[in-house]
């Protein structure tokens, strides 16, 4: 059973006093809070086991190596990959996106070649592809969105074209909260003989992603906004692709023989995995996926839904409230102005009612772009939020709205 006061008291940071008022964290979409579970998980391995992985012969190598290749098929389990090999743990979203820029770059894109970025998407998704583009003399488009935050998918057919090699997709956007349909997106690029790369940066902690179902060919997220710890993440990619692809680093861990006549690389995963890896992240990653498996997914899910709509509908009733991102499919994100007031001050006036939310431009200026807007306050929920909570969120708006005018 889904109980909130149980949930809550997972998560320790939820219970303090900011400027002497009780805590309402509402920037889970920027990072989200640690559950004890994971916490000690981290003790855990610095306390009793820590020893580099797959290279020492001590007995706490051994345990160590065992907890990061048991973290690597929880990951497996939980987005549904065939193979455990296909899960390459990273630093985050952005450095998965960034190693395959580089490596799918160097394999399959050619001067004039194009690669697709939607409109919405965050800057990690969109500068390592005009990185890459700029590096192999590849051209850049963009599927833009129209004003509700829904891409406009009835322009996908005249944007693919031969030339075109992969399309990058965010599950769900962190400005708009938009969850953007990847079955028809998927089957529609794939029909093309096109690629796709999802970026589940804001998918993973709030929608269930089965990427074999979802025929995805690479999916990446970010370990801290999933309840794990920072600086840990995931790239899954189909094995047929991966084994394809140049190493995007070069060092240990990586390879099978180095000599300088020649280097031989190891096998999937490890060839995408150089030098010491931050393998208590990645075990403790894994016990937040457990944490949110033991929870059960469907009800964190639900109630997450519940929560979203009653967020949705209650923001949307403040006076001279602007929500950017209307679109039917949202996940916990709320990006609004109101009346003339500074996304900034407001966001500043909500601090000191110990409300944190964040502002401006939220590392997508593309999207903030399309409206013609300088910047937003961005409030967004997850399952250890409360409707109490989204009420406090209102008035505290109403409230700074009254002050700033
Ligand atoms: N993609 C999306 C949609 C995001 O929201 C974010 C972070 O806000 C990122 C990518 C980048 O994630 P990270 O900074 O964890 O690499």
């Amino acid at each position: 059973m889904f109980d909130i006061e149980t949930v809550r008291a997972d998560f320790p940071v939820l219970n303090q006093q900011i400027y002497g008022r009780q805590l309402i964290y509402l920037d889970n979409a920027a990072t989200s809070q640690k559950p004890l579970a994971v916490i000690s998980k981290i003790k855990e391995v610095y306390s009793l086991y820590n020893s580099n992985i797959h290279r020492s012969t001590s007995k706490l190598a051994a345990i160590c190596t065992e907890e990061y290749e048991r973290a690597r098929n929880t990951v497996r389990e939980f987005i549904n990959a065939k193979y455990t090999h296909e899960i390459v743990f990273t630093s985050g979203t952005t450095a998965g996106i960034n190693m395959i820029a580089f490596s799918f770059g160097e394999k399959f894109v050619n001067k004039g070649d194009e690669i697709v970025v939607c409109e919405s998407e965050h800057h990690s998704n969109i500068v390592p592809w005009q990185l890459m583009c700029n590096r192999k003399g590849a051209v850049l488009k963009v599927l833009p969105f129209d004003d509700s935050g829904e891409l406009r998918l009835d322009l996908l057919d005249e944007l693919l074209t031969e030339r075109t090699r992969l399309l990058c997709v965010a599950q769900a956007s962190n400005v708009l909260g938009t969850v953007n349909p990847l079955d028809k997106i998927v089957e529609k690029t794939h029909s093309k003989g096109v690629y796709v790369l999802v970026d589940g940066a804001q998918g993973i902690q709030h929608l269930k992603t089965d990427v074999r179902l979802a025929d995805i060919d690479f999916y990446v997220f970010s370990g801290h906004k999933a309840y794990g710890p920072t600086g840990t993440g995931v790239l899954y990619g189909k094995e047929s692709l991966l084994e394809q692809l140049p190493p995007w680093q070069g060092g240990g861990d990586m390879v099978k023989n180095v000599s300088f006549a020649k280097t031989t690389y190891a096998e999937l995963p490890l060839k995408f995995e150089a030098g010491t890896s931050n393998y208590t992240g990645a075990i403790a990653l894994a016990e937040a996926l457990n944490y949110l498996s033991n929870k059960g997914l469907d009800d964190i899910h639900s109630y997450e839904r519940d929560l979203t709509d009653y967020a949705l509908k209650n923001i949307a009733q403040i006076p001279e409230i602007t929500i950017y991102g209307t679109s039917k499919q949202k996940v916990g994100i709320a990006s609004f102005l109101v009346g003339g007031a500074h996304h900034s001050d407001m966001g500043e006036i909500l601090d000191k009612m110990g409300i944190a939310v964040r502002t401006g431009r939220l590392c997508a200026d593309p999207a903030i772009h399309h409206y013609g807007i300088t910047g937003v306050i961005r409030a967004s929920w997850t399952f250890y939020n409360t409707k109490n909570e989204i009420d406090k969120l209102c008035e505290g708006i109403e409230k700074a709205k009254k002050m700033l005018n």
